[in-house]
C-alpha cells in the first residue's frame, strides 16, 4: 500500500514536471518568433512607403499640398462631397457640413471610437468654397486687419477647407471652439493621440507657423489617408510642407 502511494506521487512529481519543462520550452520559442515577425513587419511599413503614390499638386489627392504658396484654383470644387453620419454644428444643408466621401469611412469610424471612448466630439466645419473663403477673410481683415487675419484665416483659393479633405473638430457644448484651449479638452487630447490611425493630421501644429504660416490650431485636422498619416507619425514629421520636402510656406508672395 505504502508502495502504491509512493509510485503515485512519484508520477505526480513526473507529470508536474514535464508540463513545466513543456511551458518552459514553448516560452523560450514563442518570444524569439514574435519578435522576429515584428521586426519584419516595422520593416516592410517602412520600406514600402511609396512618397511618390499621390500627387501633391493635384487638388483633388489626397495628398494635396494647399498653404500660402500654392493655392487652388478658385473655381475648384471636389465632385464628391457628402454630409457625413456624424454629430453636425450646423444643418445638414448647410456647405460647411460636407467633406469629401473619400474621408466619410474612417471620418465616421473616428466618431464612433471617441464617442465608444465617452468623448463629445462634433463636426464643426468642413467644405468651403472659394467664394464662401472671401466672405469669411474679409470679415476677419474689418475686424482684426490684415496681418493678424492672415495668421488665422486663409486668403480665397489658400483655404485647405477648399480641398474638402480638411474639418475643424469642435465639441458639443461648443466649449473652445475655434480656441488654443481645445487642445487642453478631452476632445482635442484624444484627437492629438488618435486621429493619425484613421487617416488624419493636425495640420498646423504648435510651433510650426514659420512652416506652415498659421498659429497652432489644435481643432484643424486634415485627411491625408492612413498610409501617410501612420509614416508622418512614425517618423515624427509635423508638416506636409516638411515631409514631402516642398519649402516653408509662412507668408503669401
Ligand atoms: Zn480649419
Amino acid at each position: 500500500m505504502f508502495k502504491k502511494i509512493t509510485f503515485v506521487i512519484f508520477l505526480i512529481i513526473v507529470g508536474i514536471g514535464a508540463r513545466y519543462l513543456y511551458a518552459a520550452f514553448k516560452n523560450n520559442k514563442s518570444p524569439t518568433s514574435v519578435t522576429t515577425t515584428q521586426t519584419q513587419s516595422q520593416l516592410s511599413t517602412n520600406t514600402s512607403f511609396n512618397s511618390k503614390q499621390y500627387s501633391t499638386t493635384d487638388p483633388g489627392s489626397i495628398w494635396v499640398i494647399v498653404n500660402k504658396q500654392t493655392p487652388l484654383p478658385l473655381t475648384y470644387e471636389p465632385r464628391d462631397l457628402l454630409v457625413p453620419a456624424v454629430p453636425l454644428r450646423l444643418g445638414a444643408a448647410e456647405m460647411q457640413m460636407k467633406i469629401r466621401s473619400i474621408t466619410a469611412v474612417d471620418l465616421t469610424q473616428l466618431f464612433t471610437d471617441s464617442n465608444a471612448a465617452g468623448l463629445q466630439l462634433q463636426f464643426g466645419s468642413g467644405y468651403r468654397s472659394a467664394a464662401y473663403q472671401k466672405v469669411l477673410y474679409d470679415g476677419y481683415v474689418s475686424s482684426m486687419g490684415k496681418s493678424e487675419a492672415d495668421r488665422s484665416s486663409a486668403r480665397p483659393g489658400h483655404s485647405e477647407h477648399q480641398t474638402g479633405l480638411a474639418l475643424d473638430f469642435t465639441r458639443i457644448d461648443g466649449k473652445c471652439h475655434l480656441d488654443t484651449c481645445f487642445a487642453d479638452t478631452e476632445e482635442g487630447k484624444w484627437l492629438a493621440q488618435n486621429a493619425y490611425k484613421y487617416g488624419f493630421i493636425l495640420r498646423y501644429s504648435v510651433d510650426k507657423e514659420a512652416i506652415t504660416g498659421y498659429m497652432f490650431e489644435p481643432w484643424h485636422y486634415r485627411y491625408v489617408g492612413k498610409e501617410l498619416a501612420a509614416q508622418m507619425h512614425t517618423t515624427g514629421i509635423k508638416t506636409l510642407e516638411e515631409f514631402f520636402n516642398i519649402g516653408a510656406a509662412p507668408d503669401y508672395n
